[in-house]
């Protein structure tokens, strides 16, 4: 992903108005290091077109939270955690991302069985969690580094700091 960024970079096109004149087949190659390019262009394109209709982010800021996902959660290739992330990272939202990682710490700390839908997870940060986007970003964050350096695939217990 981080490739495909960098090669938007490159050609400049880290702008709304440029990357709405591109079509899918002109996307394409551009994010081919993030994988399955061809139905990413298809699905960025038209996100892309969304976002253009709305006047940018700037349009997005006047939606009101719970409209404007659902809104982004109607976007073909958008699902929850996605549309969060873009709420709490791109707008400040005050919005819990739920992903893989959080799924399995919280599992492995008997919080969750493994099998509660995205909405429920969510809802158990949400609830029990004062409603603030710093204190939302840094959490995610640190259960991020977290799977990474000790609750990865198998779990290294010793050293981490929730053991
Ligand atoms: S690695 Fe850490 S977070 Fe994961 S199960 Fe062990 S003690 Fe818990």
């Amino acid at each position: 992903m981080e490739s495909a960024i960098s090669g938007l970079k490159r050609h400049k096109l880290i702008n709304l108005e440029k990357l709405a004149t591109l079509r899918p087949e002109m996307l394409a190659p551009l994010i081919r290091p993030a994988g399955f390019y061809n139905l990413k262009a298809k699905r960025l394109c038209s996100v892309i077109d969304w976002l253009a209709a709305r006047n940018g982010i700037t349009g997005l800021k006047r939606i009101p939270t719970r409209r404007l996902r659902k809104q982004l959660l109607a976007c073909p290739g958008i699902g929850p955690e996605t549309a969060d992330s873009i709420l709490l990272y791109a707008l400040e939202r005050p919005v819990f991302v739920i992903d893989a990682y959080t799924r399995r710490i919280l599992s492995r700390h008997g919080f969750i069985t493994g099998n509660e839908d995205y909405d429920s997870v969510q809802q158990l940060f949400q609830e029990n969690l004062p409603r603030s986007v710093p204190l939302y970003n840094e959490f995610h964050a640190l259960l991020v580094r977290l799977a990474k350096t000790h609750c990865r695939t198998k779990p290294i217990c010793h050293g981490c700091p929730l053991a």
